[in-house]
This record gives C-alpha cells, sequence and structure tokens, in this order.
C-alpha cells in the first residue's frame, strides 16, 4: 500500500482561484507519490509540501500572506509517524523552503522546534542559502496588504502519507493569516496542532484558524480517533468538536494505519488531491 493526501487550505477559495489549487494540489501529490516509489514517506510529504510552497497559489513560501508590517513570517512542521520525531520552525522570514528547514531540525538536531534568527543561523550553519524577505512577497499580496488584507483565509499547504512498509508522516507550511501581528505563531508548526503521525494510528494535517486548532489541538485529536475509527471518520468528529467547542472552522486530511484515507472541511471549500495505489482524485471539495 502507497498514499498520499495533500491539502492547499480550507476557506471559501474564489470560483477564478478553484483550478489553480486543483493544479497545485494535483502536481504536489504526484511528485509526493513519485518519491514513494524508491523514498520513505518523509521523503515524500516533504517533496509534495516543498512544491507548494514554490507555487503562489498557496499560503506557504513565495506567496504567502503579509503580516500587519508587510512582511511574510514562516512556519513549518513535519512528523515521522514511525518514531515519533519532529521537527518544526516559526517566524522564519528568509527561507524559501521551510519544511525543508523543519526536516533539518528532526534529523540533524538533538532539538525539535527552532524559531526566528536561531533557526535562520541553523540553515547557514547546514549550507542553505538564506533569501531576502521581499523575494516571498507576491505582487498579490502586496496589493491585499495595501488595501487591509481580507479575513478568514486558510490556505496553508499539508501533506499525509504511507509508504510500502507501512511508515506513516505529516507535513505542514504556511505563511500564517493575514494580517497576523509579528511574531503571531497559529498552530501549524506545533505539533498535534498543524500535524501529527503515529504509525499505529494514523497521519494527519489540519488548516484552518490556528486560534482555534491550538485549543483542541486538532490533528493529534484526529489521529487518536482513528483507534476505533477508519480516518474519514476520524477527521469529520474532530473538526465536528472543534466548531462545537471554540466555533472555529478548519479542514483536515488523514491517513489512517489501515491506508484508509480521510479529508473534511467545516470551511464551505478546501482543496485537496490524494493518490492511493496509483489511483489520483484531485478537487476543490464544496459545501
Ligand atoms: N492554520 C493556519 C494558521 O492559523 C492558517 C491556515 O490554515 O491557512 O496560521
Amino acid at each position: 500500500m502507497r498514499a498520499i493526501v495533500v491539502h492547499g487550505g480550507a476557506w471559501s477559495i474564489p470560483d477564478d482561484a478553484v483550478d489553480d489549487h486543483i493544479k497545485g494540489c494535483r502536481e504536489a501529490a504526484i511528485r509526493g507519490y513519485e518519491r514513494l516509489k524508491d523514498g520513505s514517506a518523509i521523503d515524500a510529504v516533504e517533496e509534495a509540501v516543498r512544491y507548494m510552497e514554490d507555487d503562489p497559489t498557496f499560503d506557504a513560501g513565495y506567496g504567502s500572506f503579509l503580516n500587519s508590517e508587510g512582511e511574510v513570517e514562516l512556519d513549518a512542521l513535519i512528523v515521522d509517524g514511525k518514531s515519533l520525531r519532529f521537527g518544526a520552525v516559526a517566524g522564519v522570514k528568509r527561507i524559501k523552503n521551510p519544511i525543508s528547514l523543519a526536516r533539518t531540525v528532526m534529523e540533524k538536531t538533538e532539538h525539535h522546534m527552532f524559531v526566528g534568527e536561531g533557526a535562520e543561523k541553523l540553515a547557514v550553519k547546514i549550507g542553505m542559502k538564506l533569501c531576502d524577505n521581499s523575494e516571498l512577497v507576491h505582487p498579490r499580496e502586496l496589493e491585499r496588504w495595501r488595501k487591509g488584507g481580507i479575513k478568514d483565509i486558510f490556505s496553508t499547504v499539508g501533506a499525509v502519507a504511507m509508504d510500502s512498509d507501512g511508515n506513516l508522516a505529516a507535513a505542514v507550511s504556511t505563511g500564517g493569516t493575514p494580517m497576523k501581528l509579528p511574531g503571531r505563531v497559529g498552530d501549524t508548526p506545533l505539533i498535534g496542532c498543524g500535524a501529527y503521525a503515529d504509525n499505529l494510528l494514523g497521519a494527519a494535517a489540519s488548516t484552518g484558524y490556528g486560534e482555534a486548532i491550538m485549543r483542541v489541538v486538532l490533528a493529534k485529536k484526529a489521529v487518536d480517533l482513528m483507534e476505533k475509527k477508519s480516518a474519514p471518520f476520524a477527521v469529520k468528529e474532530a473538526l465536528l468538536i472543534m466548531k462545537e467547542k471554540t466555533g472555529g472552522l478548519g479542514g483536515l486530511i488523514a491517513v489512517d494505519s489501515r491506508g484508509n484515507i480521510g479529508f473534511y472541511h467545516t470551511t464551505s471549500r478546501m482543496a485537496f488531491a490524494y493518490i492511493r495505489n496509483g489511483d489520483i482524485r484531485a478537487s476543490v471539495s464544496i459545501f
């Protein structure tokens, strides 16, 4: 069994942006799935998320929303379901692919999470090139920022995968919410909130209103529910619990330890794609 699921955010994706979201998710899933042929679940989720960080359609890497001071500040998390190890970075401003820095944190340090300047110093130490913050700013977002931003867009990217050895992994990357205050960190880089993976149960990746996701530790909640339920039921229940307890909306993708795929959203739309044993589906799900 090999499977990958990716998401490109859950919000009221406008009709004229639907095609780009489907295209981006589809391509990311294809690239991630390719890595499953010769690599691991970790390789697959990193590859899929890197692709979406480079695609300006999404709120991750280049094209991310700007904070209230007109800067891009990025967060990312990668989780290995075999060892329960993870790597996370938060508030980085000069890294094109934060998901790869998060993977370095997981694999090359004794720590799990780095923030801001310390994370960027680590990047330099391992030979990663720093970019200028302006290289992460897309003209569309500068325009949006000049107009005062808009509310309730959740266009974070994420991926979960199962490789042929049954290993699970999850990864998420974001520029956070539009016009966030400098230094604000959402759910995305926090273990159990933005993503979680445990080979014995499943893997899940979140998107949506970070302040609500953190309150219910959404991805871990979904994975824990997979002890008794398959992925499609677990993600639905976790999101309904979040809505009931906090009023917050969002989306989840997941794969459980038996290879079942789940996706659900309480927002009006969610962009996603999956490939399971070669069969592909890419769509914007609409409620
Ligand atoms: N969860 C992200 C955050 O609050 C936003 C998103 O999903 O797009 O930073």
